[in-house]
């Protein structure tokens, strides 16, 4: 067999995605299976989106462009953060890349040196440690629990922090937990931060729109805006109007910093497909009124899930701010179920006798726990939680 470099052998591949193509596996052999474990809206991209998409291919716009974006898309984006967010930013400040999850590869990439500690709220968007551990960092994780609703205090911040911190990435609202920080949470958290300069904040912002209580999304410079010069700003069209596989993500933040993250991907992917570019610019400038629809879909089916999950004799689920995901508490079901000893154990067992396929807390660093998408039909989330309900 080939000798595979460390840097390779430290990381695993995507735990959410091994799920969901694992799903689709059991289903082409034959099997019934429900799959809650996507990590993608399940409407389809509104059409004046495509049809921008269309349009720039008719309009021969398939070439190489800029690698940081071209600059009606900075455009947008860049009276995105001014509208939604109250944040000024310059054209050299901004950079589209393929996916924001590219936006968390350039930064690491462009940040860290070999034993640099980046800290990690658990629990965590997957990518996050593996990402760090790409880059020869070291992710230092806090661990919350469901009683602290899955937020860390500015105790624990402080207590994590070492001469070698140099990153911190803060995902709010969260994958998987989808609670979101309220603006005085992120004051006091910012408060700890402004004592140690070395620090670059991430703000992952990718859920921001998908949130129950309107107008009420903040970052952590909505809290402290003396951080900006050491704040990146992620966010992307892909969950906020149903666009996973257009690969279009985004991050502003302080001018040098964004360079080299763009020196990053110009020796890698350079620029994101044009296409795909002209199509975000149409959902960031266009009608907005997708992203209501969606998120009244989506909170009928967060409180039929929340409430079905309560009603199980072991199971503890918080109602959550937003996201597409609901992050259950499933120790005292797990202790009471014979041969089944952790969230691990749980969800293999759910996948083959229920036929319901989600993601075990254990892969976001959070075990006894379960990560329920609620990104289906009403239908299938009724028969999953039946079927649930009947191999427990
Ligand atoms: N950040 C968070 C918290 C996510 O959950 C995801 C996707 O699952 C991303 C970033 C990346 O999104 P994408 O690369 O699809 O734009």
């Amino acid at each position: 067999s080939i000798k595979l470099s460390n840097r390779v052998q430290a990381v695993k591949p995507s735990p959410t995605l091994a799920i969901t193509a694992r799903a689709a596996q059991m289903r082409a052999a034959g099997k019934d299976i429900i799959g809650l474990g996507a990590g993608e809206p399940d409407f389809d991209t509104p059409d004046h989106i495509k049809a921008a998409a269309v349009k720039a291919i008719e309009n021969g716009q398939t070439k190489y462009t800029a690698v940081d974006g071209i600059a009606s898309l900075k455009k947008a984006i860049i009276a995105k953060y001014k509208n939604d967010n109250g944040l000024d930013y310059q054209p050299n400040q901004v950079l589209v890349s393929c996916g924001g999850k590219q936006s968390s590869f350039n930064l690491t990439q462009a940040l860290l040196n070999a034993g640099d500690e980046v800290i990690i709220p658990a629990p965590f968007w997957v990518s996050y440690p593996d990402m760090v551990l790409l880059a020869d960092g070291v992710p230092v994780i806090i661990e919350t629990t469901q009683a602290q609703h899955f937020k860390i205090t500015p105790e624990q911040l402080r207590a994590a922090i070492t001469d070698k911190t140099r990153l911190i990435f803060i995902n709010s609202p969260s994958n998987p937990s989808g609670v979101a920080y309220n603006l005085e949470e992120l004051k006091a958290l910012g408060d700890v931060l402004k004592d140690f300069p070395n620090i670059i904040i991430a703000t992952d912002d990718m859920y921001e729109h998908i949130l129950w209580k309107k107008g009420t999304f903040v970052n952590i410079l909505n809290a402290h805006p003396e951080l900006y010069d050491r704040t990146v700003v992620m966010n992307g069209v892909s969950k906020a109007y149903s666009m996973t596989g257009w690969r279009i993500g985004y991050a502003a933040g302080p001018a040098d910093l964004i360079e080299a993250m763009t020196t990053i991907q110009s020796q890698s992917t350079s620029n994101p497909t044009s296409i795909s570019q002209h199509a975000a610019e149409a959902a960031l400038t266009g009608d907005q009124s997708f992203i209501d629809d969606m998120c009244v879909e989506f909170k009928k089916r967060h409180d039929y899930v929340v409430s079905e999950l309560n009603s199980i004799d072991g199971v503890e689920c918080l109602e959550t701010d937003g996201t597409f995901y609901v992050f259950p508490n499933v120790e005292k079901l797990i202790a009471r179920l014979d041969n089944i000893d952790d969230d691990l154990g749980f969800s293999e067992y759910l996948i083959e006798q229920a036929g319901v396929a989600l993601v075990p807390g254990s892969a976001f660093g959070t075990p006894g726990h379960i990560r329920i998408s609620i990104a289906t039909s009403m239908a299938n989330l009724q028969n999953a939680l039946e079927r649930i309900k009947k191999a427990i």
